[in-house]
């Protein structure tokens, strides 16, 4: 019997025979995924159904010396989706069971959930509760967990954008197989009144410890949730010429300083938004200029379209301010307008609306799709607010995806002093020699960018080790270090976000 027999009998007798899977079909399904790296099939699946039933999972992995690897949904689509960072490992799927929301606090605004909660199921329930609350959702797959997107610092794009900042207390079994509370929860043989109101609690934040790292398995957190706004309107301008980012940029930044628009930004170039709702017309040829300006022609849309929305007591009172951003965005005379109205009608904006007014769907999954066999990984450096350095940026990056053969596809979520540039690599997974320029495009823009004093924010799986290279050493070791102390045998996730 070899050590993951041994410690999958364990399991099973623990948590009885359904809490282990080892079909051929579930371990072909949990080791898919869309990077260019390739599946990674694990040795089984188990479902906990309890915190207490994590705690015998991990303890026994200590036992066996068992490399375990933490699900919540495993939609982290073009990051890693349910695989595992190395084939092998044992895949925990807390969405299965762990499953519940546990808590919804109409008054204070927060919800507590389980893993395996996703955004479809906290706004279904909170639209069957009277809607008085909304919950900031990705512009992603509805079926993402709220859990998992918040601990790889997912962000959507309400005022409650910020996914793990909209956490608050958090549950955790670590590697050592003890529960931690963090935050007021940590208060001992007491029910905590404060634990998912209050983030700044007696001693250090241990919360962000559990984000994009491997020194435990989250089994509750606290989530903030804003109220809903009567009326959403939102306004979108589009710009014809690529080298107009930089002039989005800087208007965008005024607005978000103040927080005059209570939104982020989303400035998305013509692929991004058109690609959702169409597959190549050139492919396998990559996509000329001549094909773009026709393309984004036909979908009323521009080199770059940028989206906000406010939110009021009616749409009559928020049209003063939306005639503000026609003027603003108006200025330099390049911005076409398109109205709410109008845009809800544009499927790619469309997906805009309903992200702003915390309603999830599918639109954006049409990206997927845009070159055959489903290849998709994303690449998510960061820039200042500033319109010189988001095209100094746009220029290195956009020539790489020429010179690799890919199609340059990007949102820039854009915010007070700071804009994520969400790169989407779309290529043909059952192509070998695609896959190949897929990753070598990601790498070498990860280098170009890291040149210019620019770091990613969030990485797939595949590219784990290749940005913890990139780090100053002292920051690895100080990671290892803190492995060392919250999982000393290594059994979650060994490898994950380069921790070892
Ligand atoms: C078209 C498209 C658009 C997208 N748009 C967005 C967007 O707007 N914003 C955004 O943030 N993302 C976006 N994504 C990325 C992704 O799909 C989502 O972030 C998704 O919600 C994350 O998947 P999940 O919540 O199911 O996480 P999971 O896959 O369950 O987990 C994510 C990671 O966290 C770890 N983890 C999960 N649960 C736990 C736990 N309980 N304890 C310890 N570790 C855990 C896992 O090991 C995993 O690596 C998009 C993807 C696509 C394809």
């Amino acid at each position: 019997m070899t050590q993951t027999d041994a410690f999958l009998a364990e399991i099973a007798d623990a948590l009885g025979a359904d809490a282990v899977n080892r079909s051929d079909e579930t371990i072909a399904r949990y080791g898919e995924n869309t990077m260019p790296g390739g599946d990674r099939p694990p040795a089984a699946v188990l479902y906990p159904g309890s915190a207490a039933e994590v705690q015998a999972i991990v303890r026994a992995a200590n036992r066996h010396r068992i490399a375990l690897y933490p699900i919540g949904t495993g939609n982290n689509i073009g990051l890693g989706s349910r695989s595992a960072n190395l084939a092998g490992f044992v895949v925990v799927d807390l969405g299965r069971r762990m499953n519940r929301i546990l808590d919804i606090d109409d008054r204070l605004g927060f919800a507590v959930v389980e893993p395996g909660v996703s955004y479809q199921m906290l706004h279904d329930e909170l639209a069957r509760r009277g809607d008085r609350l909304m919950v900031d959702v990705t512009s992603g797959p509805p079926q993402g967990g709220i859990i998992g997107n918040a601990l790889d610092k997912g962000a959507g794009y309400t005022p409650y954008f910020d996914h793990f900042g909209s956490t608050c207390g958090m549950e955790v079994v670590l590697g050592t197989g003890e529960v931690l509370r963090t935050g007021d929860g940590a208060l001992d043989g007491q029910d905590a009144a404060n634990w998912h109101v209050s983030k700044y609690s007696f001693g250090p934040i241990l919360d962000g410890l559990f984000a994009q790292s491997n020194y435990g398995i989250v089994t509750r957190v606290g989530i903030w949730l804003m109220p809903r706004p009567p009326a959403i309107r939102s306004f979108h301008f589009t710009y014809p010429d690529d080298a107009d980012l930089g002039e989005i940029v800087e208007l965008c930044r005024p607005l978000k300083l103040s927080n005059y628009v209570p939104t982020l930004f989303r400035v998305g170039n013509d692929v991004y938004l058109c690609g959702s709702e169409s597959v190549s017309p050139t492919y396998p040829h990559a996509f000329t200029d001549d094909a773009r300006r026709a393309m984004r022609d036909r979908h009323g849309l521009g080199s770059w379209t940028v989206s906000g929305a406010f939110y009021g007591a009616s749409d009559a009172a928020l049209e003063p301010q939306i005639e503000r951003m026609r003027v603003h965005f108006g200025r330099s005379g390049k911005a076409r307008y398109i109205p709410h109205d109008e845009a809800a009608a544009i499927p790619a904006l469309e997906v805009a609306i309903n992200a702003f007014s915390g309603h999830p769907s599918v639109g954006e999954l049409g990206l997927l799709k845009w070159r055959p066999g489903g290849g998709n990984t994303w690449f998510l450096p960061g820039t200042p607010m500033d319109g010189r350095i988001a095209n100094e940026v746009q220029d290195v990056c956009r020539q790489i995806y020429v010179q690799h053969g890919i199609d340059y596809m990007v949102m820039n979520v854009c915010g007070a002093r700071f804009a994520r540039g969400l790169h989407v690599l779309a290529f043909n997974r059952d192509d070998p020699d695609e896959r190949r320029r897929a990753d070598a495009c990601y790498r070498q823009m990860a280098e170009a960018v890291a040149r210019l004093g620019i770091f990613v924010g969030r990485a797939p799986l595949d590219y784990h080790d290749l940005h913890m290279g990139q780090a100053m050493p002292a920051f690895a070791q100080a990671c290892g270090a803190i492995k060392q102390a919250l999982d000393p045998n290594g059994v979650i996730a060994p490898g994950r976000y380069g921790i070892a």
